[in-house]
């Protein structure tokens, strides 16, 4: 299960790979130096989890009994690390996300940590050895000081929440909520309002592919909302047909 943080997708290799490239890539010196300096300290918790599975799996070189909880480690491994993930798959470049745009690599920054966290409580909470269960929980807590700093750095960098890239989104459209499902599915769905649809300047649209004149079974175009909607939004949508 260690091996997870070892050569999995939120491992300590894959945050040390990201972060460190990520740094390669940036323009702004300050926030190149905390990106080499969290990658670099990614490869010593790649050390730690490294040298604590190392301690775990020994036993598996010598002892049959052992060897049997995992022959792949055991045998091919010769009771070793290596970058393999939980289920035996081969670590990737592919688990890495490095878009080249500080604020995108920061976002997926703490998204990256927030998953690590919680893979390490996890680990904690199924394992009984106090020394391991300490080295854990210093590895969590660390996750959660980067998840700090990654956040900060992208607040200190003054963009608006919703600002991504150069080219703004289009107006009116942004603050669409499409209905696209209907709650009313045979396993009691609600349509659910809260404040990722309702306030502000959020605009429900119904289903909105039905609106726009999607062919229905009996042959008939199914548009029975469509003029509701066009008062509502006060403008004419762009009608596609399917
Ligand atoms: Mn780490
Ligand atoms: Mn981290």
């Amino acid at each position: 299960m260690l091996l997870e943080q070892f050569g999995g997708a939120n491992g300590e290799l894959a945050a040390a790979m990201q972060y460190s490239i990520q740094g390669l890539n940036c323009d702004d010196p300050d926030r190149k130096d905390m990106l080499m300096d969290i990658g670099t300290e990614e490869l010593s918790h790649l050390e730690i989890v490294g040298t604590l599975a190392r301690m775990h799996l020994k036993p598996m070189k010598k002892s049959r009994d052992s060897a049997e909880a995992d022959p792949l480690i055991a045998i091919a491994g010769g009771g070793g690390v290596g970058l393999f993930n939980s289920m035996g798959d081969a670590w990737t470049a592919d688990y890495l996300k490095i878009t080249g745009e500080l604020d995108v690599d920061l976002r997926s920054n703490t998204a990256a940590e927030a998953r690590a966290k919680i893979v390490y409580e996890r680990l904690i909470n199924f394992s009984d050895d106090p020394g391991t269960k300490d080295a854990l929980q210093f590895l969590m807590t660390r996750e959660i000081t980067h998840m700090k700093a990654f956040t900060a750095a992208l607040e200190s960098l003054g963009k608006d929440q919703f600002s991504i890239g150069k080219i703004p989104p289009t107006l009116g459209l942004v603050d669409e909520y499409f209905n696209d499902s209907t709650g009313a599915g045979d396993e009691g769905e609600t349509d659910a309002r809260g404040p990722w649809n309702t306030g502000g300047k959020w605009k429900i649209v119904e289903s909105p592919e039905l609106e726009q004149g999607v062919e229905g079974q009996s042959g008939k175009t199914i548009a029975k909302n469509h003029k509701h909607v066009s008062e509502e939004t006060g403008k004419t949508r762009v009608k596609k047909s399917a």
